[in-house]
């Protein structure tokens, strides 16, 4: 499901932001990827996911916000300073995040990630979100704790975000700057959100529009067949870029995360066509699975 639940009804004009529930954004990933985890041939590391994603749920229970983000003037996206110079609460965070998914079968990449990251020094770390951020992991194995850290701690932010201080622009979030996970459809009114891999803001956008590009009319819609019902890829054929989109009305209980992840033979697909994934997956960076 996305990550807010307000209903948005044919003819009414859709709002152009969706601000995250961090309450519920974690806890409803977890128990989306453990229900995915059946019957999925990745379902270990699904579940393995899903211990990152009740983690990320217990940081925010568990870990006192940082200061208050100073607002951002100038209007670019609210919270890139607070992204770029992070408040230190981020790290208490990993370390809860890295707690829970020590907590069940590891696969090794990710135990020997897990070590070194409860070893590691503050200014380790601090290098690792910033490649991470950068778009460019150099620690492949501690990504998928360090983005989670990361999303924990800028869901939390977002969600205190002025709607107003935010607009809307280019491929990036407009509230914290970070790469879009996927597309989300939603419901009777058909309208379509992008959505941040970092902060989980939503972002309308006209279905007919490339999210990368902005260019219209020059989407194809791309799916697996006979694979699972309202996943396909938005292909754009004028920047050759992809992101996926997921139709909730028949995509039900869908998660961007989640499903992104659990969909990754529709990336093995699309890529062979020669489009290039523009989705970034904090919890799944390069679509590794172990
Ligand atoms: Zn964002
Ligand atoms: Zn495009």
């Amino acid at each position: 499901m996305s990550s807010t639940a307000l209903p948005i009804t044919p003819g009414d004009a859709p709002p152009p932001l969706r601000l995250p529930e961090p309450a519920l954004v974690f806890r409803t990933r977890a128990e989306r990827l453990e229900a995915l985890a059946k019957d999925h041939a990745a379902g270990d590391w699904l579940r393995f996911l899903a211990r990152i994603a009740r983690g990320q749920d217990r940081a925010l229970r568990e870990v006192r916000p940082g200061a208050a983000p100073r607002p951002a003037g100038g209007g670019g996206s609210p919270l890139a300073e607070a992204a770029a110079r992070r408040d230190p609460s981020w790290r208490a965070m990993l370390r809860v995040v890295l707690a829970s998914a020590r907590d069940g079968a590891l696969p090794a990449a990710a135990a020997d990630a897990i070590a070194r990251l409860e070893a590691a020094p503050p200014d380790v770390i601090e290098a690792l979100a910033d490649d991470l951020l950068a778009g460019a992991p150099a620690d492949l194995a501690a990504a998928p704790f360090v983005g989670g850290a990361l999303q924990a701690h800028l869901t939390r932010l977002a969600a205190a975000v002025e709607p107003t201080a935010v607009a809307p622009g280019g491929a990036a979030c407009p509230v914290c700057g970070g790469t879009p996970v996927a597309s989300v459809v939603l419901g009777d009114a058909r309208v379509r959100y992008v959505v941040c891999g970092l902060c989980s803001a939503e972002w309308h956008l006209p279905r007919a529009q490339c999210a990368v590009c902005r260019e219209a009319g020059k989407l194809s819609y791309l799916s697996v067949e006979d694979g699972p019902r309202g996943v396909a890829a938005e292909a754009c054929e004028g920047c050759r870029a992809y992101l996926k989109v997921f139709d909730l009305a028949e995509a039900h209980g869908a998660d961007v995360v989640a499903d992104d992840a659990a969909s990754l033979v529709l990336d093995l697909l699309v890529g062979e066509r020669g489009f290039l994934r523009a989705g970034a997956n904090p919890l799944a960076p390069g679509g590794e699975r172990a």
